[in-house]
């Protein structure tokens, strides 16, 4: 017997069809005679639509109320999946965020989980309940409810997980793992069965939506052993999991990342003090940098190139215009039409003929490469936005072969 943790993304629980789905897999999974903890998401764009509801209201409701209103999304849907598994004959009980433990920071709209006290689950296990948990939630030291950042509900399940010590946490969503690209994208894409969970924080950073972010690095901080599976297609998904020497694929992903800017400080004077002045500016206004370049000296001068998410570039360039105002000669020039493209493999560190793979691919395609970024296991390129989707499909052809 085990103990499964299983989440329904929302468009796994779209409808009245896809809630009985759902509740044949969870009821199918305690007939098997495991203790089941489900976590579900509010249905398709529920959460969109009540923001929308907000905003022809008030598009400056404060984050307070907005969570209010945004945890009652998962409120409807933990309900009627619970019913649904009445149907099906199965003891069930739904619980709020705040029942199933799940205590926050108070960053209305994107707090962070600070614990979970998952007491009331396991009564309600102990009983032979199946617990229907609502995810993207929970509650602050003032009983105020909060809700956990867009796309939130990993988090709750894979924390509940990690609190249960669960053997397996199953994100069921709309596709049917992890991939090793864009498969609407690259024809010849294949499904990987198994990823570090350091290859997963990457792919996962890069924009390959399947997993939220901070749902794997708790993963990876509690060892939660991950799945991520179709919940259409019964068949075996993506096994996240600390690393293994078994098999290991030199590359397991490219990605893309059209969210970022370039952005460039153009003849700054060449002596000491000066990235750690405009860095420690940025950083104070919590604009993140990625890749950074900074050339070498000439005339007692040099550049600093960096990039930014899209969304923070215009702060940036006004933050930086000001900033160097007073320095004579210094340009500041920037580009939103970029893309990111990364490949993200274990096999990297110990490989260096990965990183020329990669670089012949995009020159035999005539795709000028205008950043490059190296760690253990990735390696970035800044390219011009217009390529990107040839870049990828370029890429990952060089290294799994074209579509047959
Ligand atoms: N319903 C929330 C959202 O759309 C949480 C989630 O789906 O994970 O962001
Ligand atoms: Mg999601």
């Amino acid at each position: 017997m085990s103990l499964i943790v299983q989440k329904f993304g929302g468009t796994s629980v779209a409808n009245a069809e896809l809630i009985m789905n759902a509740a044949n897999i969870v009821t199918k999974a305690y007939n098997d005679g495991n203790d089941v903890v489900v976590v579900v998401s509010a249905q398709g764009d529920m959460t969109d639509q009540l923001i929308g509801r907000a905003n022809k209201i008030n598009s400056r409701g404060s984050k307070r109320e907005m969570d209010v209103l945004l945890s009652a999304g998962e409120q409807i849907s933990i309900a009627l999946l619970s019913i649904a598994i009445e149907k099906l004959g199965y003891p069930v009980v739904s619980i709020l965020g705040w029942q199933a433990g799940v205590m926050t920071n108070s960053n209305y709209g994107n707090a962070m989980i600070k614990k979970i006290e998952p007491d009331r689950i396991k009564k309600e296990l102990d009983k032979k309940n199946i617990v229907v948990v609502a995810g993207f939630q929970g509650l602050n030291k003032y009983y105020d409810v909060t809700t956990l950042g867009r796309g939130g509900s990993d988090t709750s399940a894979v924390g509940i997980a990690a609190s249960l010590n669960a053997d397996i946490c199953q994100i069921f969503t709309d596709v049917k793992g992890v991939f090793t690209a864009d498969p609407r994208k690259v024809p010849s894409a294949f499904k990987i069965n198994e990823i570090s969970y350091d290859e997963m924080l990457e792919l996962a950073a890069l924009g390959a939506q399947v997993l939220n972010n901070r749902s794997v690095e708790i993963a990876k901080r509690h060892n939660v052993l991950v799945e991520v599976l179709s919940s259409f297609s019964g068949e075996p998904g993506t096994i996240v999991k600390e690393a293994t020497n078994v098999e290991k694929m030199l590359i397991s992903g490219v990605a893309k990342d059209d969210n970022i800017a370039r952005i460039s400080i153009i003849g700054i004077p060449d002596v000491m003090g000066w990235d750690f002045k405009i860095f420690s500016k940025l950083a104070s206004k919590n604009i993140n940098v990625d890749i950074i370049l900074q050339s070498i000296g000439r005339d007692g001068t040099k550049d600093i190139t960096f990039t930014v998410k899209d969304e923070q570039l215009e702060e940036t360039v006004d933050l930086l215009n000001n900033y160097c105002q007073s320095l004579e000669n210094v340009k500041i020039s920037y580009d939103s039409h970029v893309s990111k493209i990364s490949i993200v493999g274990a096999g990297i560190e110990s490989h260096p003929e990965i990183a020329a793979k990669m670089f012949e691919a995009l020159f035999s395609a005539q795709i000028n490469i205008q950043m490059i970024s190296t760690s253990e296991i990735k390696i970035s390129v800044l390219i011009d936005q217009d390529k990107a989707d040839k870049a990828v499909l370029v890429i990952h052809d060089a290294f799994f072969g074209p579509a047959v």
